[in-house]
């Protein structure tokens, strides 16, 4: 600003008036700095109180300088009770958590902040939590920390239940998947017997895809960091013998190159998961008749007392060696394959069956001789 002085005034009186205004114009500055400091100040604390993620400032020994409504909120504890205390004795001192110690007290001291800190925690007050940290430290009057919570439990909860789901179809899926692979091997021998090349293509060409399904699946169950969970069961009474009976009649309505024969009956009603218990027998079976291609029999016996139903599924053919007979129970073990110009299977039928027997009590074995043929055992408990 310029100023006009009558030239017959004295320099001092001059001097004086420049001054004054001088130190108006300091004092104007300093009032407008501190309008916008306040305002800053106002602005700053407006977004701390209104932002929906809880939040609280720490003073550098970690007792709480402020916390905003949604911290309140959220962790159920009121202002007089959490101002001035340590973070650790906050509400029943549910903050007294090993792993935001560690972060408070020896990464935060080197750092100047860290970002999404997962803590996973029973607060007593609000129940089981996933909640994500962000610090940053700044200086203000001394050092504070700015701590925000987020908490993640609810995005957790749909990604956990996300996974078991993908996890679940895929682990259901692999049953029929497996049961479609043998029925169709049972085709693939059929049609070689009758030397009809064109259609043991097409079986072929089938069960290349379910191989294909079946790296799908299991890339599915992988992809799932929940581990895979067991099948899904449903029991009820029903007579295992009509089951037996049903099973053996579909299986030897499609084969022409074994016959099976039945021996004994279990004569009871079993409470256990019927359709699943029809898949060990499909299972076993068609095995049975699928490593035995130079045999003409399969022999299923069935023997019941007061504690168990023993079932037994013997062949006559290519045997399975003592250092493999108890792989032969784990996932995708194979020890033929087509290439070997032998069978060509997925390698699920007996982890399966397996998993069936088991979670029906049950026990399941192998007796065998290479060359000569193999012998499959399961029990089911009577309840
Ligand atoms: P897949 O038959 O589809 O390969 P399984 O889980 O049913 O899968 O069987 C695993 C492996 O155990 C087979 O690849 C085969 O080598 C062997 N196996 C199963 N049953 C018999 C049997 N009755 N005789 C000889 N080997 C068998």
């Amino acid at each position: 600003m310029k100023l006009k002085y009558k030239s017959n005034k004295s320099t001092s009186a001059r001097k004086t008036i420049l001054d004054k205004k001088n130190n108006e114009n300091k004092l104007l500055k300093k009032l407008k700095y501190i309008v916008t400091v306040t305002q800053a100040l106002a602005f700053i604390e407006a977004v701390f109180r209104t932002v929906k993620e809880p939040l609280i400032v720490l003073d550098e020994n970690l007792r709480v300088i402020m916390a905003n409504r949604s911290f309140y909120q959220k962790f159920k504890v009121y202002e007089e009770d959490t101002e001035g205390k340590l973070i650790y004795e906050l509400g029943k001192n549910q903050w007294n958590i090993p792993k935001l110690k560690v972060l408070l007290e020896s990464i935060l001291p080197k750092n100047a902040y860290f970002d999404n800190f997962e803590v996973e925690h029973d607060f007593p007050l609000i129940g089981h939590k996933f909640m994500l940290l962000n610090a940053r430290k700044f200086y203000q009057d001394g050092e504070h920390i700015l701590l925000a919570i987020e908490d993640v439990t609810e995005q957790k909860q749909i990604e956990k239940e996300k996974d078991e789901f993908a996890s679940l179809i895929s682990h259901e899926l692999k049953s029929p998947v497996t049961t479609i692979s043998l029925y169709t091997q049972l085709l693939e021998v059929y049609f070689k017997n009758l030397n009809d090349e064109k259609r043991l293509n097409y079986a072929d060409n089938i069960l290349e895809q379910l191989h294909s399904l079946t790296n799908l699946i299991n890339g599915l169950l992988n992809a799932g960091r929940i581990r895979a969970r067991g099948f899904i069961f449903h029991e009820d009474w029903f007579n295992f013998d009509e089951l037996m009976q049903r099973i053996i009649g579909d299986i030897q309505l499609g084969t022409n190159t074994h016959k099976i024969i039945k021996k004994g009956r279990a004569k009871i009603e079993l409470y256990a998961d019927k359709d699943r218990v029809a898949e060990v027998l499909i299972n076993l079976i068609l095995n049975a008749i699928k490593y035995s291609p130079n045999a003409d029999k399969v022999i299923v016996k069935v023997a019941a007392d007061k504690e168990q139903i023993t079932v037994e599924v013997q062949d006559f053919g290519i045997g399975i060696s003592k250092k493999n007979q108890n792989k032969v129970f784990e996932r995708f073990f194979q020890m033929s394959g087509k290439k070997s110009g032998t069978f060509y299977g997925i390698g699920l039928g007996l982890d399966i069956s397996a998993q069936i027997i088991h979670h029906h009590s049950g026990k399941i074995w192998i007796k065998s001789k290479e060359g000569k043929g193999s012998t499959f055992y399961f029990t089911l408990p009577i309840k």
